[in-house]
């Protein structure tokens, strides 16, 4: 392989960290706060109001430290109980996370399998809600990662919501900021996101809202660590049970001041545009995309040609240009590769990740007009 060009800077395009801009970094660097004071309380009390509307919800939020799977294992423990039967809509590698966690934890799981790369079907899911009546609930994610698809959640959670009483939780971790999260509305009764993610800041801050629903049916299972209504109880006065990851609080403030002044619907807008200008610019470079529906604002997959090494493909892009795609997992590895445009990307970022997108399949044998990828990304930014 050929030696990395020098001064290079690395760039990522993974789903996940996303780019963390550096005053939201330095935020976190300017000093070590002690949590049980007033003023912790009021700039706790102000992310969690701020980060509402990006979850759709009058509810605020509770701040867990952990990754989004910490909150996600919170969700099965508090608003299920051993036996409960719930349904998976398992598109992906994260649904099977939610089939995971269910079983671990003695749910009687019922999986609607989807094809990777495809969305839902609603009468796939009627057909599977009619064969019981006891659901205790349906989880589903917003946006698969693993298969770049966004499941159309707008469409499907309404009728879902019609036609079972059962709990509904969303898995939004790279839902939020994609795209548009309206739990209040379309009647989702928990979502559960992640600091780094959309949010542009360091990993290890976990999000979960909880509908007045969900409050009212949580389950019995002991927990501890993830107990909602102790959080929900201290979190309404901006005192987390434990000690909350202090350093990301302080750069989710800074990362907000953004992202509210932009506001919900601005930060989906600007990423359905970044995701545009990506799949015009994979297209132009003769490259397809994995996802069959549903294209991703979060992250697009495409298909890697025939003829390319897609695991030596990542590690060009890594090693020889700083550039850090993510490749597929498990039955996709070296078949497709992902490229990230969540969080706080611009439009030269994604500029300079098809730029590199198109060096690398040239030095790995797939090669297109040159800069046919950004000529077309420009000329619809333009
Ligand atoms: C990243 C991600 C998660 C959480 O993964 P962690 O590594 O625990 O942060 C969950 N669901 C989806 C869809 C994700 O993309």
């Amino acid at each position: 392989m050929a030696t990395r060009e020098p001064f290079l800077k690395d760039r990522l395009f993974c789903p996940g960290p996303t780019p963390v801009p550096l005053p939201v970094k330095l935020a976190a660097a300017e000093q070590t706060v002690y949590h049980r004071t007033q003023d912790f309380y009021n700039l706790f009390q102000s992310c969690r109001e701020r980060l509402a509307p990006f979850f759709g919800s009058k509810n605020l939020p509770v701040l867990l430290a952990s990754s989004g799977t910490g909150a996600m294992e919170a969700a099965i423990t508090n608003l299920t109980d051993v036996g409960d039967r719930i349904l998976v809509i398992n598109a992906g590698k994260f649904g099977e996370r939610w089939q995971k966690l269910g079983s671990y934890f003695g749910c009687n799981v019922v999986s609607l399998d989807i094809d990777w790369g495809n969305i839902p079907q609603w009468d796939q899911i009627a057909e599977v809600l009619r064969r019981y009546q006891d659901w205790r609930a349906v989880f589903l994610q917003a946006n698969e990662t693993s298969t770049a698809v966004a499941l159309p959640i707008q469409e499907l959670i309404p009728k879902i919501r019609q036609s079972t009483d059962a709990l509904i939780v969303v898995d939004a971790v790279s839902g939020l900021c994609a795209h548009q999260v309206d739990m209040d509305a379309w009647g989702i009764d928990c979502v559960v996101a992640g600091s780094q993610k959309g949010f542009g800041i360091d990993p290890g801050l976990a999000f979960i809202c909880l509908s007045d629903r969900a409050v009212s049916r949580m389950g019995q299972r002991p927990r501890f660590y993830f107990d909602l209504r102790r959080e929900l109880i201290g979190q309404a006065k901006g005192e987390s049970a434990w000690t909350p990851a202090t350093s990301l609080i302080v750069s989710l403030d800074k990362a907000l001041e953004t992202l509210t002044a932009l506001t919900p619907n601005g930060v989906v807008t600007h990423h359905a545009r970044l995701a545009e200008a990506v799949r015009r610019g994979g297209l132009a470079m003769g490259l397809k995309l994995f996802a069959q529906a549903g294209h991703s604002n979060a992250v697009t997959a495409f298909t890697v040609p025939d003829g390319v090494d897609g695991k030596k493909l990542i590690k060009v892009l890594a090693q020889q240009y700083g550039t850090i795609f993510a490749g597929g997992q498990d039955k996709l590895a070296g078949k497709i590769v992902r490229f990230s445009h969540l969080g706080f990307v611009d439009i030269f970022d994604v500029i300079s990740g098809l730029a590199a997108l198109e060096l690398a399949l040239h030095h790995s044998g797939h090669s297109c007009r040159p800069g046919a990828g950004t000529a077309a990304a420009l000329e619809f930014f333009r």
